[in-house]
C-alpha cells in the first residue's frame, strides 16, 4: 500500500525516499507509485487514496479529504453548466470538515505520518504565513510529533486551534514572511531539525493531488481546465502529477486539464515570469491575502510550475484587489458559505476566463476553493488563540530559546 519509488523527475536516478531535491541537478523528486490504476479504500478523508499517498500507515483523528460537488448557483451566474467545485475548508452540511479552514490540511498529515514512519524523532521546522502553521500545528498536537513553528508577527492572528495544543513550539518572526522563512532554513540546517520541504516535499504534493484525485472520481473523468490562486504554485504542481497518474491509470481519459493559476496583482512573481515581465511589488500587506505571495516559487526548476503549465497548455493570471472582492461576493452569495480570500482569487480568474470566452460553457470545469468556512467554523467550535512562545528577529534567538528549555 503506497508503495512507491522516489525518482528525479528530469534524470530519472532513483533517490533516497525522503530526499528533497535531485543532487545531480536539483530538479524536483516525484513518487512513482506501484498501483496503476486508482482503487479507492475505505479509509477515512484522504486517506481513501492511500495507494496515491508516500506512507505507509495513518495517523488516527485526521486527514479530512476536500469535497467535490457540481456548482448549481454559481455556474449559472456564469452560464457554464459543466463547473465543478472543490472545497477545502469547513462545510459540514456538505460534509467538507477541515478544522482548520484550508487545503494545507491535506498536506501536514502525510508529511508528518512520513516523519513518524522515519522515525528520527527530529524535530519539524516549518516557516508560514499562517494557514500552514494552523494545520501543522494541530497535526503535530494530536499525533504528538515535535514541531517549532515561525509565523510572521503580523500573520500572528491566524494562529488558532480547535485543539489543545500539543509538543509545538511557536516563534513570531519580526518581519515579513521572507523573513520567517529565512530564519525557519536556518534553523532546519541544524542536527536534530528537519526542513518540511515546501514544494519540494512529495508528501505536501501528494496530499494536495487527492483534490484532482476525488474530482475525477465525482466527475467520471480528468476535468478539463483546473483553476486555483496560487503563491508557491505547488497546488498546480499537485494537480498536474495527480493528473498525470489519472491519465496512466486510463478509466478516466487522456487528457490533461488546462492549469488556470491565479496570483493577487501586482505581488505576483509567477505572473511576471509567465509573462516575462519586470515584477512591480506593493508593500506585502497589501496582497489581497498574504498566503499568495511567495517570492521564491519554485518556477524554472525542473518539474516545477512552469513545466506543469507548459505541460497542460495553462495559463496564469493576475486579479487585482476589487476583481478578488466582487469575485468573493458573487461566490459566497451564490454558494452560501463564507470563503478565504485566496480562493476568492481563483474564482476571479474563473470570470475573466469566461468573460473572454476562452472556456466554452459546456467544458468540464474545476475551480479549487483551497479555503473556507472559517466563518461556519466559529458557529460549532471554539477557537483557541495560540500565543508566541517568543518573539525574535533572527535564527540564533530561537536555538538559544530551544536550547534552554531543553
Ligand atoms: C497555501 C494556499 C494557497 C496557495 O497554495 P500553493 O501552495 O501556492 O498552491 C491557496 N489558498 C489557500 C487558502 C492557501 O492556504
Amino acid at each position: 500500500m503506497g508503495d512507491h519509488a522516489v525518482m528525479c523527475v528530469n534524470c530519472g536516478e532513483v533517490q533516497h525516499p525522503y530526499a528533497l531535491s535531485c543532487p545531480k541537478d536539483n530538479a524536483l523528486v516525484r513518487a512513482y507509485y506501484s498501483a496503476k490504476q486508482l482503487e479507492p479504500k475505505s479509509l477515512y478523508g484522504m486517506w481513501t487514496f492511500f495507494d496515491w499517498l508516500p506512507v505507509n500507515g495513518k495517523i488516527k483523528g485526521v486527514g479530512e479529504a476536500a469535497i467535490t460537488f457540481p456548482s448549481e448557483n454559481l455556474a449559472a451566474e456564469l452560464g457554464l453548466d459543466n463547473l465543478y467545485i472543490s472545497f477545502s475548508g469547513y462545510w459540514p452540511e456538505r460534509n467538507a470538515l477541515m478544522k482548520t479552514c484550508s487545503f494545507k490540511d491535506l498536506e501536514a498529515p502525510p508529511t508528518i505520518q512520513r516523519l513518524l514512519e522515519k522515525g528520527d524523532n527530529s524535530r519539524l521546522v516549518v516557516a508560514s504565513a499562517g494557514n500552514t502553521a494552523r494545520s501543522f500545528a494541530q497535526v503535530a498536537s494530536i499525533a504528538d510529533y515535535p514541531l517549532i513553528l515561525f509565523v510572521p508577527e503580523m500573520a500572528m492572528k491566524r494562529m488558532w486551534l480547535i485543539v489543545e495544543k500539543g509538543p509545538v513550539t511557536l516563534f513570531g518572526v519580526k518581519g515579513d514572511y521572507a523573513d520567517a522563512i529565512n530564519v525557519a532554513e536556518n534553523v532546519a540546517e541544524r542536527p536534530g531539525f528537519v526542513a518540511e520541504g515546501g514544494a519540494r516535499n512529495i508528501a505536501r504534493r501528494d496530499g494536495m493531488g487527492t483534490v484532482m484525485l476525488d474530482a475525477t472520481l465525482t466527475i467520471g473523468q480528468i476535468p478539463q481546465h483546473y483553476f486555483q490562486a496560487i503563491g508557491s504554485g505547488a497546488g498546480g504542481i499537485s494537480a498536474w502529477e495527480a493528473a498525470l497518474r489519472l491519465k496512466d491509470d486510463g478509466r478516466f481519459g487522456l487528457n490533461l486539464p488546462r492549469l488556470h493559476l491565479a496570483q493577487s496583482f501586482p505581488n505576483s512573481p509567477i505572473y511576471y515570469s509567465w509573462r516575462s515581465m519586470d515584477p512591480m511589488y506593493t508593500a506585502a500587506e497589501e496582497t489581497y491575502d498574504d498566503v499568495l505571495f511567495n517570492r521564491k516559487p519554485p518556477y524554472e526548476i525542473k518539474g516545477g510550475v512552469k513545466d506543469a503549465l507548459v505541460n497542460t497548455d495553462g495559463q496564469v493570471y493576475g486579479i487585482s484587489n476589487n476583481e478578488a472582492e466582487n469575485a468573493k461576493k458573487l461566490f459566497e452569495q451564490s454558494e452560501e458559505i463564507d470563503i478565504l480570500n485566496a480562493p476568492a482569487v481563483a474564482v476571479a480568474a474563473l470570470i475573466q476566463v469566461v468573460e473572454s470566452g476562452t472556456i466554452g460553457p459546456h467544458d468540464i470545469t474545476l475551480l479549487n476553493i483551497t479555503g473556507g468556512g472559517m466563518s461556519r467554523l466559529k458557529e460549532d467550535f471554539a477557537m483557541n488563540m495560540l500565543q508566541p512562545d517568543m518573539s525574535i528577529s533572527n535564527a540564533q534567538e530561537a536555538l538559544d530559546f530551544l536550547e534552554d528549555r531543553r
